[in-house]
């Protein structure tokens, strides 16, 4: 009876796939506040110039450093488990299978480019890395693979989470890091948003503000700035998760799969795990590709594509993508990973050429799902990978509905053993839907009027 699939060290994919090496339709150039496409040294303030090579290449395979390998082997290659005893419990003809990204040492698949982003960055001789953080994961993420390179590691941390998680701060802070609540008084952006408003949650487009404006304001030019999410480079070192599954598959005699599910805040799990099998779809496979979100932040299901900044300042260049507009603020959901206002580009051309159908899920249903897996599975999963499993149950019930023996493949993208006040709030009924209203979306789309309209390319093959 398999219920995991293991591979040794030497059995790991030795590269990354690059989609946009194989898209039916070009990716759009990012966009200068001009609105004429940038080069690549506008973002050398921002990044090192290694990564920005990684961010506009259009090779298809780029060869993972073996440096790199001898970090992610400290969990890497990560189990495929069969989800024998969900199967069970739903009576599902279904065979469920998932990638654990939750062995790693901060818990989920954040570090996968966090070790990749600080030795590149240490390659090019850089000391400090800024970054932001929503509930925590990818600045302790970030933190851990920092502490491993020698790096000093700054973090600004969306501060609803900074209240509501302290554990993921003192991760952060026991792996050597800083860690500071966003809005903060150190930064200009941040004090601007504080004088308007004293009391905001925070977003993440807040402190993606914060933590640009410090990175570029060293003038020893020793800091850099570092994205978890959303950027070419950040889905490319995620695909050795799909690759990794890929080899697993294989291993155990499944050649075929049919659905792949993975929750989507910027996009990089879901990257990771699907982008291999986007390429098999491309070549004409028959699948179906779903990125999960939650109702209270439709990116992918209600939100334009077109042209918007990664945050609120304005900082960040202009990227093609789905967005409910720089100044959005989520609702108070549990799942901090899936509160960002933008989709990876990458993952939104994609959707634009009818590649993967998004769709999205309330958190009611998400913790219900979270409860069946919990008690069946065993594992306790975030917030944000309950919103995977609530497709992949009602995907398994479909196919027990149409006596089909499925396959199905998700990403279990972290556990929640750091978000217990999230279940804890579940358990005493204090949680609600908040699915987003239609004016709060339309108010939220004011900040793009005006900014340029992506183009809608596509084949019309899918
Ligand atoms: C950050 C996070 C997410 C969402 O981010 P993506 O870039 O969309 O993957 C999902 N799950 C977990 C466990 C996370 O930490």
């Amino acid at each position: 009876m398999t219920v995991k699939v293991l591979l040794r060290e030497d059995e790991i994919p030795r590269k990354w796939y690059n989609l946009a090496a194989d898209l039916p339709s070009p990716m759009q150039p990012p966009l200068g506040p001009d609105g004429k496409p940038i080069t690549p040294d506008a973002l050398a303030p921002v990044f090192p110039m290694n990564l920005i090579e990684q961010e506009v290449s259009q090779e298809r395979w780029i060869d993972i450093p073996e440096e790199i390998l001898e970090i992610l082997y400290r969990w890497r290659p990560s189990p495929l488990r069969r989800a024998r005893y969900l199967e069970k419990a739903l009576g599902t003809p279904a065979r469920i299978y998932y990638k654990d990204e939750g062995v790693s040492p901060p818990g989920s698949h954040k570090p996968n480019t966090a070790v990749a982003q600080a030795w590149y960055n240490k390659q090019f001789g850089i000391e400090k890395i800024t970054t932001e953080t929503g509930a925590g994961q990818w600045g302790s993420a970030l933190s851990f693979a920092c502490a491993l390179l020698g790096l000093k590691c700054k973090v600004y941390m969306v501060r609803i989470s900074f209240d509501q998680k302290p554990f993921r701060k003192l991760m952060m802070n026991v792996w050597g890091a800083e860690c500071v609540a966003s809005p903060s008084p150190l930064t200009q952006a941040g004090r601007d948003i504080l004088a308007k408003d004293p009391d905001t949650p925070g977003s993440l487009g807040i402190a993606i503000s914060e933590a640009i404006e410090e990175a570029v304001g060293d003038e020893s030019g020793k800091t850099r700035y570092s994205l978890g999410s959303v950027l070419n480079h950040v889905m490319l070192h995620q695909t050795i998760i799909g690759l990794e599954a890929k080899k697993q598959l294989e291993k155990i005699g499944e050649n075929k799969v049919d659905i792949i599910i993975g929750c989507a805040g910027g996009g990089s799990n879901f990257a990771g795990i699907s982008f291999p099998f986007v390429a098999d779809k491309i070549n004409g496979a028959e699948i179906e590709i779903i990125p999960v979100e939650p109702a209270s932040c439709p990116t992918m299901t209600r939100a334009p594509f077109t042209y918007d900044h990664g945050d609120v300042a304005r900082m960040t260049p202009l990227l093609p993508m789905h967005t409910l507009g720089h100044e959005f603020v989520s609702p108070p959901i549990h799942a901090g990973g899936l509160r960002y206002h933008g989709m990876s580009p990458l993952v939104s051309q994609a959707i634009v050429e009818g590649l993967l159908t998004p769709r999205s899920v309330n958190q009611l249903q998400c913790y219900e799902s979270a409860m069946l897996w919990t008690r069946t599975e065993g594992y306790i999963p975030a917030p944000e990978t309950s919103h995977a499993i609530a497709a992949v149950i009602d995907e398994a019930k479909k196919a027990r509905e149409e006596g089909k023996e499925k396959v199905i493949l998700f990403n279990w993208s972290g556990h929640g053993l750091m978000d217990l006040t999230g279940y804890e709030a579940f358990l005493e009924g204090r949680l609600a839907d908040y699915p987003l209203p239609e004016d709060e979306l339309q108010r939220s789309l004011v900040s793009i009027r005006g900014l340029p309209k992506a183009a809608k390319n596509k084949t019309g093959r899918w």
